[in-house]
């Protein structure tokens, strides 16, 4: 049983927390808060050891009458590795007491590639991560877009990829940021999400950009591919039916937008109405003079869940094959 201890119980931490806590070849051993806010409730809640972030924000926890077991230092100390899901940047600057306590580290997509020894997408390069102290998880975005068009380029061989991504605004638990009545490029072009999926697929060839929309649900990717090999729709089709984690949708079953894929999610009764999936519109599948044009969603608070888990395993050598490792996850959390 791998020990694992997350730091930062936000949107992604307490979900992989929960993912952990299905695993049979891995305990939660812990997680880590910088203020009893009332996820630390939750945490307490769901009997998950507490911790706080130092020393000096210990006193808030005891004067809210929240049971804490120490601070960050004594989780480390009873675990095998540590999840890193505090906010973007700092990570990095925690790699420092990881390095110090000699513990292995998979750090989130917020933080730079360097951050660590490999980037990771199960799917893409699990081998590349095997036995490795420090591994960052991509973002939901390169995620997604390793999924998918990472499929397509081991079959039919990606000579270009131009994509756009359509950004949420906000998390739906996120208050402070926007737009609330605008659509913002993203004066970054091309954007750094196709670098980021360089980190996994080094030869695939890609160019992004991105806008930010008011939304809180789900990112919205639009993909024009020029393939090396022939091919027709039906094929690609068949292809993301046999990918993990890839479902097909199909407006004529009422998926018009975003929002169906979110309800249907909850209807599923995923806990927190989660889509850990990638979602491709099956009917904007098409292929014209050997470009393939689709489009997908992703559900930006979830889908690199599995993935954390997949990674552990890969660190830990706890099986070689990241075929094993991506079903056996998917059976213990219900993903297709
Ligand atoms: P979040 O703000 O929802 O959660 C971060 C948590 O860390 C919060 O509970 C915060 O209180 C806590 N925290 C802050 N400083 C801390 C410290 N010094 N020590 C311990 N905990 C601390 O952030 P998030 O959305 O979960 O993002 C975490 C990481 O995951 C980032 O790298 C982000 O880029 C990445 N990521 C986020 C999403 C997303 O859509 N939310 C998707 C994929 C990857």
């Amino acid at each position: 049983m791998i020990k694992v201890a997350i730091n930062g119980y936000g949107t992604i931490g307490k979900r992989v927390a929960d993912a952990i806590v299905l695993q049979d070849d891995m305990q939660l051993q812990g997680v880590v808060k910088t203020k009893p806010s009332y996820e630390a409730k939750i945490a307490i809640k769901n009997k998950y050891p507490l911790y706080a972030n130092n020393k000096e924000n210990t006193k808030a926890f005891i004067d809210a009458g929240i049971k804490i077991e120490g601070t960050i230092d004594d989780l480390i100390d009873k675990s095998d590795i540590v999840i890193d899901c505090t906010p973007g940047k700092f990570g990095a600057q925690n790699r420092q007491l990881y390095r110090s306590k000699k513990i292995k580290a998979i750090f989130q997509g917020g933080e730079k590639p360097e951050v660590a020894q490999v980037s990771f997408n199960a799917q893409g390069n699990y081998k590349q991560a095997i036995g490795k102290d420090y591994v960052r998880v991509v973002s939901c975005n390169t995620t997604g877009l390793c999924r998918t068009l990472g499929s397509i380029h081991k079959i039919f061989g990606v000579k270009k990829a131009i994509v756009t991504l359509i950004r949420r605004a906000a998390d739906p638990n996120d208050s402070k940021k926007g737009p609330i009545n605008a659509v913002v490029p993203v004066i970054e072009v091309p954007s750094h999400h196709g670098p980021d999926v360089n980190t996994i697929f080094p030869d695939l060839n890609i160019l992004t950009s991105a806008v930010a929309v008011p939304t809180t649900i789900m990112h919205l990717h639009t993909i024009a591919i020029e393939l090396e090999k022939q091919a027709n729709a039906s094929d690609i089709k068949d292809l993301f039916k046999n990918t993990p984690r890839v479902i097909l949708v199909d407006e004529k079953d009422g998926f018009v937008s975003t929002a169906q894929i979110m309800e249907y999610a909850r209807d599923l009764g995923r806990k927190r109405g989660d889509l850990n999936e990638i979602a491709v519109w099956k009917n904007s599948i098409n292929i014209v003079s050997n470009q393939l044009f689709f489009i997908q969603a992703i559900h930006q608070e979830s889908d690199v869940v599995p993935e954390n888990i997949d990674c552990i395993r890969a660190m830990f050598e706890l099986t070689k094959d990241p075929i094993k490792s991506i079903r056996k996850t998917n059976i213990a959390m219900s993903i297709q």
